[in-house]
């Protein structure tokens, strides 16, 4: 599944930053707490535009994270009128833009708004692809029986199973391995 690349990027970090929930991702506990697990992202997705790395924005970040997750459980007509909110709530602007060596692109909000409302629009932007492409199929939660991270699949033939967020595939295939064993044994 091809998007456009700023389009990939925005679901990859939407992805991310959901995973940070508790019992979300590689673990059970919030991995966007403190001050470091925000640099720690911001290391990760890179964000044009105004940062302030103080506690409002990471509580900020934090606040959008259900919201977020909420998409990964919709259908792509459920899906419409919380990403047509998001974009009325982030009053979505979109410009075409080129800087930094990127392509032409699109910004739907000016970059002094604050991070977590361009995050909130970039992730809705995004969406709005997903859904114009009939490409919902695509989000996902992890395969794993262990595991309730998120993640979009890009794979060519759709046949990604597993989250990013750790070594659920291969985790996975050491217990069914394992239980083949067993069961041969017993
Ligand atoms: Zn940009
Ligand atoms: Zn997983």
């Amino acid at each position: 599944m091809a998007f456009a690349h700023d389009t990939e990027v925005s679901l990859r970090a939407a992805a991310a930053l959901v995973n940070t929930l508790p019992r979300t991702g590689a673990g059970t506990a919030d991995t966007l707490a403190t001050a470091e697990d925000l640099d720690a992202f911001l290391a990760e997705h890179e964000y044009t535009g105004a940062i302030v790395r103080d506690d409002a924005e990471l509580q900020a970040l934090r606040a959008i994270r259900p919201r977020l997750r909420e998409l990964w459980g919709l259908s792509r007509t459920g899906a419409v009128p919380a990403v047509n909110a998001m974009l009325r709530d982030g009053r979505a602007q979109p410009q075409l833009v080129i800087h930094d060596g990127y392509d032409w692109h699109i910004h739907a909000t000016p970059d002094e708004a604050p991070l977590a409302t361009r995050i909130l629009v970039e992730t809705a932007m995004a969406f709005v692809d997903v859904v114009r492409a009939d490409a919902y199929d695509r989000v996902r939660h992890c395969a794993a029986d262990d595991c309730a991270a998120v993640y979009v699949d890009f794979s060519k033939n759709g046949s990604k199973r597993y989250c990013d967020t750790g070594n659920c595939g291969n985790r996975m295939n050491v217990n069914a391995y394992r239980r083949r064993k067993a069961e041969e044994s017993a």
